[in-house]
């Protein structure tokens, strides 16, 4: 069956949310996608910064293939071995050993998660960023800081105010002592990838701290090595009260987590919060597949090195006005807007990405890119931007 055959399909069975999309993929293998038509792409999207391994990793198809053969779910009535070693696991992660985990199966799921362990200070009220990007459950929503996405859902939940990201003047007059959370992306993807001044986190840690309101950092998109630590934050020095997770955690399987740390992590009382896929067998022995193959191909330390290489070279093209980053979460905003015709045209040539704004794409291939692969892609960007008017 060939793409217009699938995608007249979908229109008529699946819901236009997401209008038409643009390709029927049908196979993967490491950064190469194939389609219904047969052309392969290199995937420097990866399934928006979550394909963190690729495509069809080995390690990813031995771990899920061995569990669902042997135990595929529980319910949260019962324990099994592979939820409480990734738990520990990421609990080692945050260097705090108090650190509890919440599992769930994606990136709003884990706010909203943290959105009810913020209700259990006593407090209401939420100060989040003007751009940022939480979910798009009624309660993610209410944090997610962007007009276009919010405005046919209104009302959302109450007492949530945002302010210009990076503005520490700001929150500082928005935060009180009634603020229960502040949530932050350390670096704001689907805004564009915009990457906060320097000392922007240990302010915010200062300003939760002379409050007392939970610093929560979305680090959904930035998490799981993408920008060369495990969750995109540690760079700064500080630790937040709560950490969510999701995108790059199943590497390309439905899991979200909510890390709380300190005295947080008590703030859940038993019957507080729950679901029913969270923290599957499945799921989480991918999970730790992932971890483990990051660790032992020392895929974090390979991040920095292809994305500070991107980053370099993208910097000296035509037609780029700034590219900016951590890892291999990458955006570059062009002198006009053009990103989407940049995106069409990138695809024709055998190359996915993805126009975060108007006028910025964003790229955020798997963490095993090979140099070979990111030559390529240069060497298609360059082509792309001297054709593109
Ligand atoms: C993608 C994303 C989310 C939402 O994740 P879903 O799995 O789509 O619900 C939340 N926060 C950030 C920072 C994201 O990038």
């Amino acid at each position: 069956m060939k793409k217009s055959d699938y995608l007249d399909r979908w229109n008529s069975a699946v819901q236009s949310n997401y209008g038409t999309p643009s390709l029927v993929l049908t196979k993967g293998k490491g950064l190469i996608v194939t389609d219904a038509d047969g052309k392969k792409y290199l995937d420097f999207l990866g399934g928006i910064a979550t394909n963190v391994l690729g495509h069809a990793h080995p390690a990813i198809v031995k771990a899920v293939s061995q569990q669902i053969n042997t135990l595929g779910h529980v319910s949260n009535f019962y324990a099994h071995p592979h939820v409480v070693e990734l738990a520990e696991k990421l609990k080692s992660f945050t260097g705090d050993s108090d650190a509890k985990v919440f599992f769930a199966q994606s990136g709003a799921e884990a706010n909203e998660a943290a959105l009810k362990l913020s209700r259990r200070t006593g407090r209401f009220r939420v100060v989040a960023a003007q751009g940022a990007f939480h979910g798009r459950t009624m309660g993610a929503l209410s944090l997610t800081g962007q007009h276009a996405k919010r405005e046919p859902f209104l009302p959302l939940l109450k007492g949530v105010k945002h302010i210009p990201y990076g503005d520490l003047d700001a929150l500082r007059r928005a935060v009180n002592r009634r603020t229960a959370m502040v949530i932050i992306e350390p670096i704001m993807g689907e805004a564009g990838v915009i990457v906060p001044p320097p000392g922007y986190l240990q302010g915010v840690r200062e300003i939760c701290n002379n409050t007392g309101a939970l610093m929560v950092l979305d680090c959904v998109q930035t998490g799981m090595g993408r920008t060369g630590d495990w969750f995109g934050y540690e760079y700064s020095g500080i630790s937040p009260d709560v950490i969510t997770l999701a995108k790059g955690l199943g590497g390309g399987l439905p899991l979200g987590a909510m890390i709380a740390l300190g005295a947080c992590a008590y703030l859940f009382q038993p019957g507080d919060h729950g679901s029913t896929f969270g923290g599957n067998p499945v799921t989480t022995a991918a999970a730790l597949a992932v971890i483990k193959t990051i660790e032992k191909e020392n895929l974090m330390v390979a991040a920095v090195k292809h994305g500070n290489y991107l980053l370099q070279e993208i910097a000296q093209m035509r037609g780029v006005k700034e590219v900016r980053g951590a890892g291999l979460l990458i955006g570059i905003e062009f002198n006009s807007e053009i990103a989407t015709q940049v995106m069409i045209e990138m695809r024709a040539q055998g190359v996915l990405v993805n126009a975060a704004t108007a006028s910025t794409v964003r790229i955020a291939p798997a963490l095993n890119v090979t140099a070979a692969q990111a030559d390529k892609f240069i060497i298609i960007l360059r082509k792309v931007l001297s054709d593109v008017k």
